[in-house]
């Protein structure tokens, strides 16, 4: 089957290519993107994947990288929080429009998509684990900009019948995700900070947990979903239901780097929720044969990528 990947060369696009080319069944795989935050590098010693530069909005171009595809994966996004409230005009674009776009060449193409949601869309309600029936409750335009392009994503499967599978993604970290700017995520920017003998920056008390997933693990996740052409007509959570605050994020990282860190606290971020961690039972039933990565083996695989970039 040939799988075209929106947002191919970003962080969890380029290693979704390197599964999907890594897998018997998949044909040609095309990495569909714009270059605004992933790099063409991040694809580099891929055999087998076509880099296709383009803009999700742009009708023409996306409907002819996913012409002949049987399955579409759409990551492409302006991702994270603080990008979005600094302009969220740019995010409803690129996230909102640029769905829309996305499923519009999807029907055209008669293709099957898995759809990038976030975690974020549960904000401010304060129940956990947060079960995927539970109210939404954006914090931040991002968030609400995520729950647009679900809801998208699931009237088209009703209203067009292109079949679909949204996932909402928690705190994915591993090899290719940057560190070094002002938006970089929790695990690059602690790993990169630790690597440079810097005191660990943390927003707030460091007690907020999350729950991270190895992106190796998301990548074989989306892998299945794309070539079963899974389809469903809810959300679905894609983490394991662990609750690590950063303070036990960092004892891990101590753990792998075999030092003690030096932790500097900073002003909470606006937008950001307390508290996440995911119920998977939904997930565990489409894909019972999911093996997560655990917490000290991903971080171990992190910081060697550090090691080596
Ligand atoms: P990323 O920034 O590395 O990847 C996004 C990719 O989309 C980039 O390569 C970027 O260049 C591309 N892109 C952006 N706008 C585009 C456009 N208009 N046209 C074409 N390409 C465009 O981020 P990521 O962490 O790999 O995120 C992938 C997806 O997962 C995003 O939809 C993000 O919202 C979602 N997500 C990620 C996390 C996480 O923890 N990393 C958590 C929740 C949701």
């Amino acid at each position: 089957m040939d799988v075209t990947v929106t947002g191919g060369a970003g962080f969890i696009g380029a290693n979704l290519c390197r599964e999907l080319v890594g897998r018997p069944d998949v044909g040609r795989v095309i990495a569909f993107d714009d270059l605004s935050t992933g790099r063409a590098d991040n694809l580099a010693g891929i055999d087998g994947v076509e880099l296709v530069e383009g803009d999700i909005c742009d009708p023409r171009s996306i409907g002819a990288a996913v012409a002949g595809a049987g399955s579409i994966v759409h990551l492409a996004a302006r991702p994270s929080v603080p990008r979005s409230l600094q302009d969220p005009m740019a995010s409803h674009h690129a996230n909102v429009t640029g769905t829309l776009t996305v499923l519009e060449a999807a029907r055209g193409a008669h293709a099957h998509l898995v759809v990038a949601s976030s975690s974020s869309v549960y904000g401010a309600n304060p129940r956990l684990p947060k079960v995927e029936s539970l109210l939404p409750q954006p914090r931040s335009p991002y968030a609400a900009s995520k729950l647009a392009t679900e809801g998208y994503a699931l009237a088209y499967r009703e209203s067009f019948d292109v079949r679909s599978l949204v996932f909402r993604f928690f705190n994915v970290y591993g090899p290719l995700q940057p560190a070094g700017h002002a938006y970089a995520a929790v695990v690059p920017a602690f790993v990169d900070a630790a690597l440079r003998g810097l005191p660990v920056p943390v927003h707030g008390d460091g007690l907020q947990t999350r729950d991270f997933t190895y992106v190796g693990t998301v990548a074989r996740v989306l892998a299945d979903a794309a070539l079963r052409r899974v389809d469903h007509p809810e959300p679905v959570n894609l983490a394991f239901g662990s609750r690590v605050s950063l303070l036990d994020l960092i004892a891990e990282l101590e753990q792998v780097l075999g030092s003690t860190l030096e932790v500097e606290h900073q002003p909470t971020r606006s937008g950001d929720v307390r508290d996440s961690q995911a119920d998977n039972g939904l997930l565990l039933r489409l894909f019972p044969n999911v093996d997560a990565v655990p917490l000290r083996e991903g971080l171990a695989a992190t910081v060697a990528w550090f090691r080596e970039s």
